[in-house]
């Protein structure tokens, strides 16, 4: 995960805005300033567009993951639910539209850039069983940082619209952090299956949390349930699980707003060694008992899922 904390003042931002007018990918239209209509609208004031239902008609479930803040472990639990739902049915896409981070290609060990139709479609890469774009293919780190609401929402909807998913039982999406423009441009594009929210025990009682669930909820976009990262450690010698940050907050949290907490994710170093090697846990060791906490994680959200489709059923 990178940061970028520093807030660039405006003169800075248009200056940078000049600069960026070279895109890193030849056959993407959005990403530079320049391409982006002045009569777009600005994330503050948002025109709703109908979603579209068109966009990504093969895919039968889109699940957004997100969380408050950076940091929390969204794109590492993205990666190996992805992963964990491949095993559970045919076909699982990983789109990665954390324009300020886009950690999902190293995560999955991919080195390649994706490749283009006749027609200027994109290729998803394949890795680990899993079909995936992200938008770190098309966008320098340095571009990523002057991007503004109407890039984004041109970007999020080139990377579902131009892009050759094919039939997919699922597409999770790793969002960018906090509570922003992404958000607001995908709840608006396309009908979501709905939101999983990551949080870490530290993190649990904070705002950023709350705040990215009461996006959800403004957007008409159903929260799935919680997963709590990092949530203990396992030791080593006897397999007993320390709870290094306090424990039941992720459970408090679930009770509090009514919202099911579909895992704990133990912290552990071969969980981050994994990601930063190309080969997510759940692929390089599938039976250590890290690898089952994303496992069971995955289940619950599939039964979840399942629960709203049926609630859905019996409402129609
Ligand atoms: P985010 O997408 O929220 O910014 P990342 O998934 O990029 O977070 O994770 C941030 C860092 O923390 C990465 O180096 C990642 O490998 C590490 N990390 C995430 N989850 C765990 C975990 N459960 N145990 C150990 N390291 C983790």
């Amino acid at each position: 995960m990178k940061f970028f904390g520093k807030k660039k003042d405006e003169e800075q931002l248009d200056q940078d805005k000049e600069k960026s007018k070279t895109i890193a990918h030849p056959e993407l239209k959005v990403i530079s300033g320049s391409s982006v209509s002045k009569s777009t609208p600005t994330p503050k004031q948002p025109i709703p567009e109908p979603a579209d239902e068109e966009l990504i008609p093969q895919v039968d479930n889109v699940i957004i993951v997100a969380s408050g803040k950076g940091g929390v472990g969204k794109s590492t639990i993205a990666v190996n639910i992805a992963i964990a739902l491949s095993e559970m049915c045919d076909k699982v896409g990983l789109l990665d539209s954390d324009v300020y981070g886009p950690s999902i290609p190293t995560m999955m060990g991919i080195k390649e850039q994706p490749k283009t139709t006749e027609n200027k479609k994109l290729i998803p890469l394949q890795s680990h069983n899993i079909s995936l774009m992200s938008i770190g293919f098309m966008v320098s780190e340095d571009q990523a940082l002057i991007w503004r609401g109407p890039m984004i929402h041109s970007a999020i909807r080139q990377m579902l619209g131009d892009v050759i998913w094919g039939e997919l039982d699922y597409l999770v999406i790793d969002m960018p952090p906090g509570t922003g423009d992404a958000q607001l441009s995908l709840s608006q594009t396309l009908p979501l299956t709905g939101a999983v929210i990551v949080t870490t025990p530290q993190d649990v009682a904070l705002v950023d949390v709350r705040r990215s669930i009461g996006m959800c909820n403004r957007m008409n976009v159903p929260i799935l349930g919680i997963i709590e990262n990092m949530s203990y450690f396992i030791s080593p010698e006897n397999q007993q699980r320390i709870a290094i940050f306090g424990s039941g907050g992720g459970k408090k949290m679930s009770e509090d707003l009514g919202i099911p907490l579909l895992g704990q994710i133990p912290i552990d170093p071969q969980i981050c060694e994994c990601g930063d090697l190309g080969v997510p846990i759940t692929v390089a060791y599938p039976e250590s008992p890290q690898s089952e906490a994303f496992r069971r994680a995955a289940q619950q959200l599939v039964g979840q899922v399942e629960e709203f489709e049926q609630d859905e059923l019996t409402i129609t």
